[in-house]
Formats: C-alpha cells, structure tokens, sequence
C-alpha cells in the first residue's frame, strides 16, 4: 500500500530456489500449438493427425506432500515450460540470436506469469496457451502412469479421477478425447463414455464475468483439433436437445457450446458440465442457484448431474498450526481424539457457561488480541487496544463482498460517536485486509477509501479511541493464520446470491468469531450449524436481490428514508475524508445513490442495526463468550475432511472404509 493505493509488486517465489521440491528430468511430455490437421478415413473413428506449428516442453517437479499422521506421501506435480531446443542450432550457425532467444522467451512465457488478467489481446492468447499447456501436461502423464499400471485405458475412469477445478482446464474434456481417439486409437463413442466418467467439474461463481469464453479464431489458431472435438461434440450434444425439445431454438442456442451472440465464443462452462459426469457447486445454496439460473437449461438436459458439495476448511491449519492455546484447551478439555475427529468438539458444548472454562477460553482469545495488536503496531504505527471488539473483514477486495458497506457503517458510527462523545460507545477495531485484482480500479479505490477513513478517524481526538480503522497490506494466508485466532466479529456481508461458498466465515467461526452475515453461500448452512442465536443474520435474501434488481429501482427512496446513510455518503462524496482531492470519491458516492448494483445503499439499514445489536450483546461477556464457545463447538461439519470424504463416495467412486481407525496407533506406523 502506498500512500493508501494498492501497488502490485512480482513475487519472486523461486528466486531463492525451491528445497521442496524434485526436478523430475525424466519426466517430460511435448504440447503443441497452432499448425493443421489431417484426417484420416479409417472407418468413421474420427481419427486426425494434428501437424503442429510450435512444440513446448513439459518438465515435472514434484513437491512430497504428507497426510496427516504421515502415513502416506502424494506427490503435488508441477509443469515448467521449456523451448525443446534452447539453443536452436541453425538459427545460432545463420548467427540469428534474436528468433532463437524469442522462441525460448515464447515458451518459458507460458510459466512465468500467473494468467494475466487483463484485456489485451496478447494476454488473452498467453492465459489459453497456459491453460492448455497445463492440461495438455497432466492429461498425457495421467494416461501414461495408467498405461503402465493396468496396461490398458478401458479402465481408466475405474482407477482415475480428474477434477475440474472452476472452469480453467475445461480444455481436458477435448485433451482427454484427443488422446484417446487420436492417439490410441479409440472409436468416438468409447472414449466419450470413458471422458465423461472420469472428468467431474466443481462451479466456484455464477457471476458472468468470471465464466470464461474464447473467441472460435483464436481457438482455431491455437488449438484447431481441440476446435473440432468441440464442434463433435456440439452435434450430438445439440441432436439430444432437439430430441428433448424439439423445435425449440432457443433452448439449443442456450445449451450450446458456442456462443451465437456477440461473435462467437467457445463457452467453457457448458464444456465441462457437458464432458462430466457429475457437476457440485460449493453450497447448498450455490448448488440450487446453479439449477434455477446459469446451468438451468443443462440441468434439463442432464438431470441428476448436479450435485452439492459444500466446502470445508483444514483443522489441521486453520485451528492447530494457527490457533495452538486454543487447540490445547480444546486437547484438555475434548482429550486428545479431538485432532482426529472433529465432532469431539462438541463435548465443549457442555462448558459453554461455565465460569472457568469461560475465563480459559477468554484468555486464549486476549492473547492472540494481543499478538495481532503488536503486529498492527509494528506494520501500521497504530496502537489498538487488545479489549476492544477486533471486528474483520480479511478477503478479496471486490465490489459484491461489500466492503463498502462496512466502511459507510464505520463513517455513520464515526459520526455517531462525534455526535456523543460522552456515549456508552463499544471500543471497536475495525480490521481489513485484501487485494484487489490489479486491472479492477473501482475495488483499488475502495482501497483508497479504507485508508483515507482510517487516516481521519485514528487521528481525531474527539472519540477518544473507541473506534480504529486498520488496513493491513499484503493479505495472504501467513497474515490470515495471525488475523484469524484474535478476531471476535466475522463479516461476511456478500450480496445475497453472490458468494458462491466462502470459506473465511467458516475459519473465523472455528475460531471463535460470531458471525455477522447475510443469507448467502455456506453462512446459511453456518448458521443452521451454530444456531441462529449465535449469529448475526440481517439484510436482503436473494430472492429479494434478483427482485429488487428486475424492478431497476435506484437507491433514492432507502437513502431518502436514512438520514444515516444519507450523510456517510455525502461526507464521503464531498471529500470530507479527502480534502486534498474532494472529488477523489464522488464515482463512489455516484453508485451508491443510483445504480446500487450490489444493495450496499438498500441493506443499510438493516446492516446498521445489527452492528448495534452486536455491541449490546459485546457488553454481556458471558452471553459473548457462550455464543463463541458454541461456534467453536459446532463447526466440525466444515472440516475439509467431511468435504473431501463427500467427493470421494459420491462423485470418484472411491470407497472410504469405515472401519479407518480415525486415530491410529503411532506404534503401528513407526513398526
Ligand atoms: C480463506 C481465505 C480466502 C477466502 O476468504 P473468503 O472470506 O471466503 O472470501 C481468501 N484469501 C485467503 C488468504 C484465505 O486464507
């Protein structure tokens, strides 16, 4: 952060190598780009030869990584991208240094940089030859260790299972036939069963901007027979929908894998959702908006694909690494059982109001207080009080989170306080933390905006510091495991139907944080868990979003009915928190009275009042800390282990023995 706005700087992450990880130098796969194909007439397999302009190297690393107890080692695979021939003897011997050097430069691009999320075209070409080049990789070593092992690929999807993480290596449905058809030979129908069987796909938003298309000419330039797979594909696809629909123009054009509309398009959802055999979302909430809005017409199509999964987090970091005093009092209080089987913590349920497990429990909290208020100090230079409620927001920076709202809630307070000085006010610290995407300039300003409130408000005397605004710079998760343990309040105040899962609720609540949130993602399956006494539910539902935002009304009526809001807005827009620049905000203040996309000006209100209610119920520290306790107690279910054992019965067809032990002999392991 510098000045207030958010700087991007690289992350050299190997330039001091890497200790972790082995080179696998005898592990190497070609991928191609570009070029033409030629087909092959041999008895309608479908087969074609692709003659490729451009070749680049595959090159594993493997990282070890050790279950829990270290009873099995996986290896994580990692490709880097090499020129297969560095030195490109001809050209050097015709003294062409320069094309030699660019072609080496064009492949090591290719893991260099982390998908460049920008609109030119020459990142939008980089971002697909990287997708593909890490599909094309894995896919050709998955098909290899298999050939190997069972020495055939008719049981592939029985020992293998790919996952689709979100729509990014999409690109493995046509890869996985490719291989398959092409290079082994397989008639079209085979190797879709066996494509479709071991290929499921995992949907991470339903937001528009973040389902990924690409343009057919670049695609056709890139990867010609991948375009053609695709266009297969689309024809049997498309005859099921005309049989399940017929005549109905619209219903094909919905469920294509091409986009007719602006240009055409190749629609990466639709791929993976039509080459998996099952599709989840990341909540039950998630999971059911799927069916009803973006994949409607495909869930027609496919019924029973779509499945849920709601998302979990690791104990293992998120309560013993990150929050060891807490662990110990739940290892004293749960026995040791507990760090292998998470609904042991359960059994601090029945401590809940007891007085002494209460003052433990409180002390654990006050110390990890204190190491966030040291770090605070020394990063930002501003002194916080360990006893004041430390109220978080560590995520993403992006305009349906709503950080705005919680910032225009911290004007109207400060404000307030201003009003009052002598008020029975709650000491509150109001913590964020979180990047923005380097080309998202609205979400750089909310930045900007944090920092400016923060600088006005820690500086005024007049409050006599019962409210601090801290931003601290660089989130990542080293910073999230330190921020974590000492927060009391959770905000996770997404738009309703916009956050698909999240899973920093469920790490602040396994930590002791209540939860102020609306009805969105895993905060309703959070909140069935803890029990909504335990939680601070308030604004929209999305159904009241999608209604609200059909009738096109703007913010006008709610703002002219909140005086609150009415002047936390002006003050922001007349620069009152920028009087160098008083205009720096006034697209902010724009927003929030007319559009009001994402109903920060419509659930003001509603958000206003249930931080009240959250500061009288702070100032009832055993009803505090009861409610944190039965967060804490009732979080097993969000374990990842719970999550993972879900996708390994019901979408891998892995059998997961029951008989386990969860806990095992350390005996038997060092034997
Ligand atoms: C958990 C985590 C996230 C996700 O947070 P949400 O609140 O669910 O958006 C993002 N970044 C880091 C560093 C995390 O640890």
């Amino acid at each position: 952060i510098n000045q207030g706005w958010q700087q991007e700087y690289p992350d050299e992450w190997l330039s001091f190598g890497n200790p972790w990880e082995l080179q696998r130098p005898e592990v190497i796969y070609h991928v191609h780009f570009g070029g033409g194909i030629e087909h092959v007439d041999d008895k309608g397999r479908d087969r074609a030869i692709w003659h490729p302009a451009e070749t680049v190297q595959a090159i594993a690393y493997d990282t070890p990584i050790v279950g829990w107890r270290g009873q099995h080692v996986n290896a994580l695979r990692l490709w880097s991208a090499r020129s297969p021939d560095p030195l490109k003897l001809d050209a050097f011997n015709k003294g062409d240094y320069v094309s030699a050097s660019a072609e080496q430069s064009r492949a090591e691009a290719i893991c260099k940089f982390l998908y460049p999320n920008d609109e030119s075209p020459a990142g939008r070409e980089l971002r697909l030859r990287q997708e593909y080049f890490f599909v094309s990789a894995s896919l050709q070593d998955l098909v290899n260790r298999h050939l190997t092992s069972d020495g055939q690929l008719r049981s592939l999807a029985m020992k293998v299972a790919v996952q689709l993480n979100d729509t990014h290596p999409s690109l493995a449905v046509t890869e996985l036939m490719r291989i398959l058809v092409d290079l082994h030979n397989f008639r079209w129908d085979e190797a879709w069963k066996i494509t479709v069987a071991t290929l499921s796909y995992t949907n991470h938003t339903l937001l528009p901007e973040a389902l990924e298309t690409w343009p057919v000419e670049l695609f056709e330039r890139l990867l010609p027979r991948h375009l053609e797979i695709i266009y297969r594909i689309n024809v049997q696809h498309l005859a099921l929908a005309e049989a399940r629909a017929p005549g109905d123009i619209d219903f094909r054009a919905s469920v294509s894998l091409i986009d007719e509309r602006s240009g055409r398009r190749v629609r990466m959802g639709q791929l993976a959702f039509v080459g998996s055999h099952r599709i989840n979302g990341v909540s039950a909430m998630h999971s059911d908006l799927m069916r009803e809005t973006v994949f409607h017409d495909l869930n027609h199509l496919y019924p029973g694909r779509i499945t849920n999964k709601t998302n979990g987090i690791t104990f293992r970091r998120w309560l013993m690494l990150a929050n060891p005093k807490l662990t110990d009092l739940l290892r004293e209080t749960c026995g040791e059982a507990v760090l292998d089987e998470p609904t042991q913590l359960s059994l601090i349920e029945a401590r809940a109001s007891d007085v002494e497990f209460q003052k433990k429990f409180r002390s654990v909290k006050l110390h990890n207080k204190t190491a966030l208020a040291r770090l605070i100090g020394e990063r930002l230079g501003i002194k916080v009080d360990p006893t004041a409620l430390f109220d978080v927001q560590i995520k993403r920076i992006h305009e349906y989170k709503r950080q705005l709202l919680n910032i225009i809630e911290t004007v109207a307070l400060y404000q307030a306080m201003k009003d009052d000085p002598n008020g029975n006010w709650v000491p509150r610290v109001k913590i964020f933390a979180g990047k923005a995407a380097a080309s998202y300039r609205y979400a750089k300003l909310i930045i900007k905006l944090v920092n400016d409130v923060a600088e006005v408000v820690n500086n005024d005397p007049s409050i006599g510091g019962k409210l601090k605004v801290v931003f601290l710079p660089d989130y990542n998760v080293s910073l999230a495991e330190v921020i974590i343990p000492a927060a009391d309040l959770s905000e996770q105040i997404s738009t309703a139907g916009m956050e698909a899962s999240g899973t920093g609720n469920m790490k602040l609540s396994l930590n002791g944080a209540l939860t102020i949130g609306t009805l969105d993602g895993a905060n309703i399956e959070i909140r069935d868990h803890v029990g909504a006494e335990n939680i601070a539910i308030f604004g929209m539902e999305a159904g009241d979003v999608m209604i609200r935002r059909k009738q096109g009304l703007d913010a006008s009526d709610v703002i002219r009915n909140s005086p609150k809001l009415q002047r936390a807005i002006n003050a922001i827009g007349t620069g009152e928190f920028s009087p160098g620049d008083p205009g720096r905000f006034e697209s902010i203040a724009h927003a929030l009275r007319y559009l009001d996309h994402y109903m920060v000006s419509a659930d003001f209100d509603s958000y206003y009042e249930a931080q009240r209610s959250v500061d009288a119920r702070w100032q009832v520290a055993p009803a505090w800390t009861r409610a944190s306790i039965l967060n804490v107690a009732r979080m097993a279910w969000f374990s990842s282990d719970r999550t993972i054992r879900e996708y390994a019965e019901e979408i891998w067809n892995v059998p997961v023995n029951p008989t386990t032990p969860l806990l095992p002999d350390l005996r038997d392991v060092a034997g």
